[in-house]
């Protein structure tokens, strides 16, 4: 049962349960002198510009003195942010977020010249900038700029795509106020026989309802909203489409899925690679289906009847300190340093705020930068396990920022999204692997081997399944093909059922889910979930089987930040994206966890 009880006031916490912000920034007066200070800086950019050809001395300087900016810049917004997300009703911390906001974006113009004037330079100049001493230093970065060279346009072209940025928002912008504005779901009944308003927050709540006739009532009313709306919804999406397809084309990329891979250098092979392995091994997630129809004494098995647990968790509590112990003996085979620095950040070092507050940013994030700790926030529970994972998680980002800072020079510590899942997923691995070890009882085992596969099903097989769906629905723009509702949802429909196979039963309403997925405005993005996590499960097995050398390369990984390609750095960890390698290794351990439910429910 709910307890009814209010959240505290920020000002009546325990300090010891808040994060310490003084490394990053001693107080607000302090904040003030700093910005102060970076708002001073702003005007010099201007020194560098139209020398930047002069010699490499000039160039170097001005990477130099923008670097340096940077790295203030970081600081002042970091703190500001995270004081803000404290409590969002200080109107004070908000107003910092504001006044921060403003100065990244004048300062943003203010270097705008840089990289379009490096990428003009005559071929001369730059063969010799990047062998030159003075910019040693600067090569990768330089390389990295380069590569845009020939999707450059003249100037004048640039200048007028410029323009053009936020008419080419007009689709998701509208998407995104006829979902959360304008669309009404109604109330639904819950399982107590009370009235609760249906909304994009409280759909998947009902998804879990133990209630069937619950869930049931919830999927319909819910997509009788989406169908009232499909011929917008279509509009929207295949005007975000058109706009990608536009781009790539004036830019000169061969499709715009090899537009959106091209800033990551993550070749096409990499994603064929991920749907054709999830494609081989869909039978195993048909089975799956199967299982989980049997298991929940079904008939048929309906899209409603897939994110109930099962069976239903039992009620473990975690104080802090038990989260922090359990998540440290999790990851003791990461080795000392691991381990003590993150026991220490998340107890007396304080890099964590841990319990809600009156006003506090909701969820859990870990931000990072790079003088001082990499804090998280969350909003920890002690009865619910799932925010052990999310800790676990937080502290994987935490800790690849504060090795990566340890070990890289400012301009090569940030790490892309590409391999930023990849760490924080494969703490959650080890942890999962933890707990199977100590289950006590076979149904303490099923929960958690259902939530491992929940988690396989949500980030693998389902992004995959979105990530074929971009693809096919770009190459329809690409060939002239008209994408109206009928061929959204007709190209949707016949994804749907091949991902979840001949024995499910598909409502009609489901093909209506491709015009209500918000990512579907930053296309082929998803599929970094999917091979993220199946990196991170390749290289937890490998660490978990292996000795020095598996885990040496795995933290090599971790101090790498973007020192080079996120490719080669999961290659140099110890898997290889552009094989069918990874994602296999992922499935079959899919597979195995199907059997073992199997066995044990
Ligand atoms: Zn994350």
């Amino acid at each position: 049962m709910a307890k009814i009880h209010r959240l505290p006031s920020r000002s009546s916490l325990d300090p010891a349960d808040t994060w310490d912000l003084a490394p990053l920034c001693a107080s607000d007066a302090e904040w003030e002198k700093l910005y102060a200070r970076l708002n001073r800086q702003i005007p010099r950019f201007a020194r560098y510009r139209g020398r930047l050809g002069e010699g490499p001395q000039v160039l170097a300087e001005c990477l130099k003195f923008d670097a340096a900016f940077d790295r203030l810049a970081e600081r002042v917004g970091t703190y500001a942010h995270l004081r803000a997300a404290e409590d969002q009703t200080n109107s004070h911390c908000q107003a910092m977020v504001a006044r921060y906001q403003n100065l990244a974006t004048r300062a943003a113009e203010a270097a705008s010249f840089i990289r379009p004037e490096i990428l003009s330079l005559p071929k001369k100049t730059l063969d010799q900038y990047l062998t030159a001493r003075e910019l040693a230093p600067w090569r990768l970065v330089l390389k990295r700029i380069l590569r845009f060279k020939p999707h450059t346009l003249p100037a004048r072209e640039e200048a007028l795509l410029a323009m053009q940025g936020e008419m080419a928002q007009a689709a998701s912008h509208a998407f995104r106020q006829l979902l959360d504005a304008d669309m009404k779901f109604g109330l639904v009944k819950d399982e107590k026989g009370e009235l609760v308003e249906l909304s994009n927050a409280t759909f998947s709540k009902f998804m879990v309802s133990p209630e069937r006739s619950v869930r049931k009532a919830a999927f319909h009313q819910y997509y009788a909203q989406f169908a009232a709306h499909e011929h917008t919804l279509a509009a929207t999406l295949a005007g975000s489409v058109h706009k990608d397809v536009y781009y790539a084309r004036v830019r000169g990329y061969g499709s715009s899925l090899e537009a959106a891979l091209f800033p990551d250098n993550v070749p096409q092979t990499v994603y064929d690679n991920l749907i054709a392995q999830v494609r081989q091994h869909l039978p195993i997630v048909h089975r799956y289906y199967e299982v989980r129809r049997r298991k929940m004494k079904l008939r048929q098995i309906h899209h409603y009847d897939t994110y109930v647990p099962l069976p239903a968790g039992r009620q473990v509590r975690h104080t802090w300190d038990e989260a922090v112990n359990l998540i440290v003996d999790a990851l003791a085979p990461l080795g000392e340093e691991y381990c003590q620095t993150l026991r220490r950040g998340l107890t007396t070092d304080r890099w964590c705020d841990r319990y809600p507050n009156l006003g506090k940013h909701s969820g859990a994030f870990s931000s990072g930068t790079y003088d001082a700790p990499p804090y998280i926030l969350m909003n920890y529970h002690p009865e619910v396990l799932n925010d052990v994972f999310t800790l676990a998680h937080e502290a994987g980002h935490s800790m690849h920022t504060w090795y990566s800072a340890r070990h890289q020079p400012y301009p090569y510590y940030g790490y892309v999204i590409f391999v930023a899942e990849v760490a924080s997923t494969f703490n959650e691995e080890l942890l999962s692997h933890h707990l199977l070890k100590q289950a006590r009882d076979d149904r303490e085992r099923a929960y958690l081997i259902g939530r491992e596969i929940d988690d396989i099903r949500a980030t693998i097989i389902r992004q995959t399944m979105f990530a074929e769906f971009e693809k096919q629905i770009h190459a329809m723009a690409e060939a002239g093909e008209p994408l109206t509702v009928q061929s959204l949802r007709a190209t949707y429909r016949k994804l749907l059922e091949d991902y979840f196979g001949p024995q499910f039963v598909l409502d009609d309403e489901l093909s209506l889910e491709c015009l209500r997925i918000p990512h579907f405005y930053r296309a082929f993005y998803v599929y970094k979930y999917a091979t993220g996590l199946s990196a991170a499960i390749a290289l937890s097995q490998r660490v978990l089987h292996g000795g020095k050398q598996e885990l040496d390369a795995y933290l090599g990984f971790l101090k790498a930040g973007c020192s080079k390609d996120p490719l080669d750095l999961l290659r140099d960890a110890g898997v290889d994206m552009e094989t069918p390698q990874p994602v296999q290794t992922a499935l079959t351990y899919f597979g195995q966890l199907v059997d073992e439910l199997d066995m044990l429910l």
